[in-house]
């Protein structure tokens, strides 16, 4: 016979050992997201390859692809993405309500991160048995943080098609650690470890292979890639191959509380943004996300922030429902930004490089940029916005600032607010070591920026 009627003490009991197993629950679906980012990133080693994960992604939630050279006719409620030169992506959920009363929601990401290109021609040999790449830097990576690490590559690679003027693409990944940029002993340079200054001709190219004999001379790495994508060799073009780092990311700490991978920056945001729009149904203003490639290099390119491409995506939502360019710049005006690139924490060991007021600290909510040089869109409108939907979401939420006698960096915000004149706020999730191999970010901060994008995109 079961027990019914419980003392007040059971029943306190009870309730506690519900509110410790919802707390649970809770934190095992943070940890499930953290864990999802990582698998995303490691699906992603290029911006390439990240822009075909998300399109993956965005097929599973039922969006239809669009093309730039298409006439486009457009639903409304209906989920749409269109792509650029494969490396940039713009995805949206047309609203329910006229474009130019509700305007459109925007959040914005990059999808490059810092990395080696690998140059044509690449293979040079070294002491007349070892075969190391040519390659050159894209970005600002932290170099020494990319030697004794084994290194796979990937990336786009042109082979001959049909029409002279449209060769065709292929994706690639050598799922396979063939790479490795080897240090120098410390016996032979005794001052490694007061700071070192890496050529980025001669000591970070990485070492592919002994000089074999039964190798075909040259071609090595075409060779392989050739093999990967099962066609001959000579069809190959061109390509557009970088490095990465072979080893998957981790969730570390003690209690779990930490995100260890590479590319964090900005990878982290396009899939907080991603899953945010794919879970928010159709409301009355147009939810847009966009990740753009380049933002590493500048974004001065036809894929990158710099580009006429969002602007030119909005444009054609409206003209494709028949309204014209005025109701485009009342749509305009109806508009709001977020643009979400990473932010630094307050590094435990070097405290002192930061604002002596703001610190953010990891797991401790989204962080709002802001920067008296405008290198950050945020003013306190903007910003007043952005509270507004942590608030909302149940969130915190932190501010960044540089220190005054630091420059810090920019981001796609700024440089999107030049093509287009809509409110904007600059945040992202805070991290350690940006710009390294392997960055350190919070398993807690992206379910928030997750969250907080969803509240915006249900307004
Ligand atoms: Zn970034």
């Amino acid at each position: 016979m079961y027990k019914i009627f419980h003392s007040d003490y059971e029943t306190k009991i009870i309730w506690e050992l519900i509110d410790i197993l919802k707390e649970t629950i809770k934190m095992i679906e943070k940890l499930e997201f953290a864990q999802q980012l990582i698998d995303f990133i490691y699906e992603s080693p290029t911006a390439f390859h990240a822009v075909n994960t998300v399109k993956n992604r965005l097929y599973n939630y039922g969006f239809i692809e669009i093309r730039e050279d298409e006439k486009w006719s457009l639903k409304k409620g209906g989920k749409y993405f269109v792509t650029k030169n494969d490396s940039a992506i713009a995805a949206f959920v047309l609203g329910k309500g006229d474009i130019e009363e509700n305007g459109f929601k925007i959040v914005g990401a990059h999808t490059d991160s810092p990395t080696f290109r690998i140059k044509p021609s690449p293979e040079m040999t070294s002491e007349g048995s070892y075969i190391r790449l040519n390659t050159e830097v894209y970005g600002s990576p932290i170099l020494s943080t990319w030697l004794d690490r084994p290194l796979a590559v990937a990336g786009r690679v042109t082979v001959k098609g049909e029409n002279i003027l449209y060769p065709e693409t292929r994706l690639v990944n050598i799922k396979k650690p063939i790479l490795i940029i080897p240090n120098l002993a410390i016996h032979m340079n005794r001052e490694i470890n007061k700071g070192i200054e890496l050529n980025v001709q001669r000591d970070t190219l990485p070492l592919l292979a002994h000089v074999n004999e039964s190798l075909e001379k040259g071609n090595y790495l075409l060779n392989v890639i050739a093999a990967e994508l099962k066609v001959a060799a000579l069809s190959i073009i061109d390509f557009d191959l970088y490095l990465y780092e072979y080893e998957k990311g981790n969730i570390i700490g003690l209690n779990d509380e930490f995100i260890s991978s590479g590319r964090l920056d900005d990878l982290a945001m396009v899939h907080a943004g991603i899953e945010a729009l794919c879970k928010v149904e159709a409301v009355q203003a147009t939810n847009v996300m966009i990740a753009f490639d380049n933002e590493e290099v500048g974004s001065r390119t036809k894929q990158g922030g710099d580009s006429p491409f969002l602007s030119t995506v909005l444009e054609r939502i409206l003209i494709s429902k028949g309204r014209g360019r005025e109701d485009f710049f009342r749509a305009l005006a109806k508009s709001f930004m977020i643009s979400a690139d990473l932010a630094h924490a307050v590094h435990p060991n070097m405290g002192e490089k930061h604002d002596p007021v703001n610190r953010p600290i990891l797991n401790k909510g989204p962080v709002i940029k802001i920067s008296a040089n405008q290198s950050y869109t945020t003013d306190s409108n903007s910003d007043a916005v952005f509270e507004g939907l942590c608030k909302k979401a149940g969130v915190p939420v932190q501010k960044f600032v540089n220190r005054s006698d630091l420059a810090g960096g920019s981001t796609i915000g700024p440089i999107s607010s030049t093509h287009l004149d809509i409110r904007s706020v600059d945040m992202g999730t805070p991290i350690l070591a940006m710009h390294s191999v392997r960055e350190l970010g919070g398993v807690l901060d992206h379910t928030y920026a997750a969250a907080t994008f969803e509240e915006f995109y249900k307004l």
